[in-house]
């Protein structure tokens, strides 16, 4: 059943006082806990090997609300190098401004990891891979790093893998967060985000960033719909990555591409940490076409059965340009030191028929091909 109820009446002044001093468990204020939500956290929670989770109703509003409870003034949080271009905005201009010290490594290398500890380190974040350019990073090496020393909590976006393809916390990572919005859902038809961690962890995420911080409750009718999204997760991605795949090894071979970044593919710089991390490779691409930026543009523009937009993990497949749309909360001169490059082009393959997909990539491809004149 979807509850769509804001408010649950007490059957006594004394039940409602104990709901409020936490001494009586039941569902009171929507905002705190509903039913439609609850069964969808317990399924989240099952799915990434956690005790807990915790809905909300963006990506966003996940991650907020994870960094506003775990993190105070003078903390310091370390993160990875690339990061989805709200999440880096939200960082700079964000709790960074609040007086945590926003530190970022590459880590690929562990010794930096190590050595960027200090006493106030209080979270290492870090999406893998990495929103636009596929980064990976090794999520158990990073969390031994972690975990040698007191109060440091590992926090990984796993929205573009799912717990289908990675599981972040069965590898030592303390906190999972989601854009639910994503293959999660997998029809681009709400906005949702997921915490998962450890029951007292999770309670003081709820009891903190959900309630008081950011409020940003998810509507139990984007729940069920979420819930719905997860009975077909495990189809939709072994197509998402089979035609990822397939569609990679294509762009390698053409001409008019430059490099394709992939895990999937042998030529990725981190192929064992992908095969040994992720069950599947994903549903996402990034590439560069021989041309830059003006021969993205053109490529894109002149793709039909793509469309050009952002947001990735639905049954459309989608074409975007990180370092004018998803990531333009970067300067440039922060994308060329966050290794973003100015002509990659970021694609969500969907779930439409793979030739199809092909026969739209190549037909605009051709479009960059040199043509001889009075041919
Ligand atoms: N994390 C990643 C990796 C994302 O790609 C996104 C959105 O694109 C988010 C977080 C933010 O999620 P939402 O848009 O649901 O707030």
């Amino acid at each position: 059943p979807i509850y769509l109820t804001s408010t649950f009446a007490f059957p006594t002044a004394e039940y409602g006082a104990g709901c409020f001093a936490g001494e009586e468990h039941g569902h009171f204020y929507t905002r705190i806990s509903n039913p439609t939500l609850a069964l969808l956290e317990s399924r989240m929670a099952a799915l990434e090997s956690g005790e807990a989770a915790v809905a909300f109703s963006s990506g966003m509003g996940a991650i907020a609300a994870t960094f506003w409870t775990l993190l105070r003034p003078a903390d310091e949080i370390i993160v990875s190098r690339t990061l989805y271009g709200c999440t880096f905005a939200l960082l700079h201009h964000g709790i960074g401004e609040f007086g945590i010290k926003v530190l970022h490594v590459d880590m690929s290398n562990l010794a930096d990891v190590e050595a960027a500890i200090t006493p106030a380190t209080r979270m290492i974040y870090f999406e893998t891979p990495a929103n636009p350019n596929m980064q990976l990073v090794d999520i158990a090496a990073i969390s031994a790093i972690a975990h040698k020393h007191d109060n440091i909590t590992v926090v990984i976006d796993n929205t573009y893998c799912t717990p289908y393809l990675q599981r972040p916390l069965e590898m030592g990572a303390d906190v999972v967060v989601h854009s639910a919005t994503k293959y999660l859902s997998g029809h681009s038809d709400i906005t949702a985000g997921v915490v998962v961690a450890r029951q007292t962890v999770a309670d003081k995420i709820r009891l903190q960033g959900l309630k008081d911080l950011t409020g940003a409750v998810l509507s139990p009718q984007d729940a069920y719909l979420l819930m719905r999204g997860l009975k077909t997760l495990t189809l939709r991605m072994d197509r998402h990555c089979s035609s990822a795949l397939a569609i990679a090894q294509f762009l390698e071979e053409h001409p008019a591409v430059e490099s394709v970044t992939y895990p999937g593919l042998s030529s990725f710089p981190q192929y064992a940490l992908a095969t040994r991390q992720m069950k599947m490779p994903g549903g996402m691409i990034a590439f560069e076409l021989k041309g830059g930026l003006d021969a993205g543009r053109r490529f894109m523009n002149a793709l039909s059965l793509f469309s050009r937009a952002v947001s990735l993990g639905g049954a459309e497949s989608l074409a975007q340009h990180p370092a004018s749309m998803t990531h333009s909360t970067y300067t440039r001169e922060e994308r060329a030191l966050h290794d973003i490059s100015e002509g990659l082009v970021r694609l969500a393959v969907g779930l439409e028929d793979l030739d199809d997909l092909l026969a739209d990539i190549t037909q605009a491809l051709k479009t960059l091909m040199p043509t001889r004149q009075g041919l």
